[in-house]
């Protein structure tokens, strides 16, 4: 499914003098992970592997790869997010194989409804395949708009399932590529424009302004479910890019400020049953926004983003994505170092 670039991680790891390593995959890339560390067994490198699920470059092993004597961690699956490491990564995302021209080609006359300017996004996945899918698209006549983004992703015309930044252009509508829902819908709420999402998979396309719709009256009712709840957990994560102290406490403020209770709590895996015990009505995740918005029916406590907090004491009235901003700069820099690991199509 996947190719990882061996030989270029063993340069970089010979670069950095690396003895031992830590390797840290997600779910799907674990068969790779082992082929990896059986490479670089051979060629004279020690390896752990990381048991750990990864969900995201917002939770580097860096710390664990420190405590192990690593002289380097590699990063599987995911592209380069700027973060304090403590040991020298190697981020080694995931390209898939599949062209995504086909799907684009029979849906023309879906995408032709956005608009003549199109935004055009896509997740890591399908990345190295924007600037093809933009000349395809301007020799049908559009025009198409790829957004550069904050600093906290790698790629122009990136989206993460915190940030869509680089969907915010001066554009009719956004095409998305690439499957699922979370993100087109983030899209959606984000830019309020019209989105189109096509699957390169199914070959399918999908409005998701509908979705958003239905995804944002579920999220009033967590909301409506919160109304009479006296004493909140703000729940904070110690994944290094999860870690949104400074907005946790600015929720903790604004609940005290309208007469509710809050206590701050730090956890690595978020999830409900880990705080059944705990005395609170609800809880706000100041955190991944995918765990209050994909998790919330197995939380018997209603569970809320920080925009929703504000929409719960009436200081905001339009629905707001939770998303974690990035700053600006080093970007360049972050593109090339991702793309001297590029994983082949
Ligand atoms: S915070 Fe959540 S959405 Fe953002 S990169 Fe991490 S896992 Fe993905």
């Amino acid at each position: 499914m996947h190719e990882i670039p061996m030989s270029e991680i063993l340069g970089e790891l010979r670069e950095l003098s690396a003895r031992r390593v830590l390797i840290q995959t997600p779910e799907g890339l674990k068969r790779e992970a082992q082929e990896l560390a059986d490479f670089l067994e051979k060629n004279g490198i020690e390896v752990i592997i990381s048991g750990d699920i990864n969900y995201g470059a917002c939770d580097p092993a860096d710390r664990e790869a420190k405590m192990l004597g690593c002289d380097a961690l590699i990063h599987l699956g995911h592209s380069y997010m700027r973060l304090h490491l403590e040991v020298p990564t190697i981020f080694v995302p995931a390209f898939a194989r599949i062209d995504v021209i086909p799907a684009i080609e029979k849906n023309l006359s879906e995408v032709r409804k956005l608009g003549q300017k199109i935004g055009l996004v896509t997740t890591v996945q399908h990345i190295h395949q924007l600037e093809r899918v933009k000349s395809f698209l301007q020799e049908q006549g559009f025009t198409v708009l790829i957004g550069e983004g904050d600093g906290r992703i790698s790629f122009r015309g990136q989206v993460l399932g915190c940030n869509f930044t680089t969907a915010r252009v001066d554009a009719d509508g956004i095409l998305f590529i690439g499957a699922g829902y979370f993100h087109p819908i983030g899209v959606a709420i984000s830019t309020r424009k019209p989105t189109l999402a096509i699957n390169p998979y199914s070959g399918d396309a999908i409005w998701m302004n509908e979705e958003a719709e239905r995804m944002i009256r579920k999220r009033w009712a967590q909301i409506a479910k919160a109304y009479d709840a006296r004493k909140f957990g703000v729940v904070i994560s110690t994944k290094k890019g999860q870690l949104r102290i400074a907005e946790a406490r600015k929720i903790m403020k604004l609940l005290k400020e309208h007469d509710r209770k809050a206590m701050l709590i730090a956890m690595n895996y978020i999830n409900y049953p880990a705080l059944e015990g705990f005395d609170f009505d609800a809880y706000v995740v100041v955190a991944c926004p995918r765990v209050p918005i994909d998790d919330y029916e197995n939380w018997r406590k209603p569970v809320l983003t920080p925009p929703e907090v504000e929409l719960l004491l009436g200081l905001r009235e339009e629905y707001k994505f939770d998303e974690i901003l990035g700053g600006k700069g080093e970007k360049a820099k972050a593109e090339l170092k991702a793309y001297s690991i590029i994983i082949q199509s």
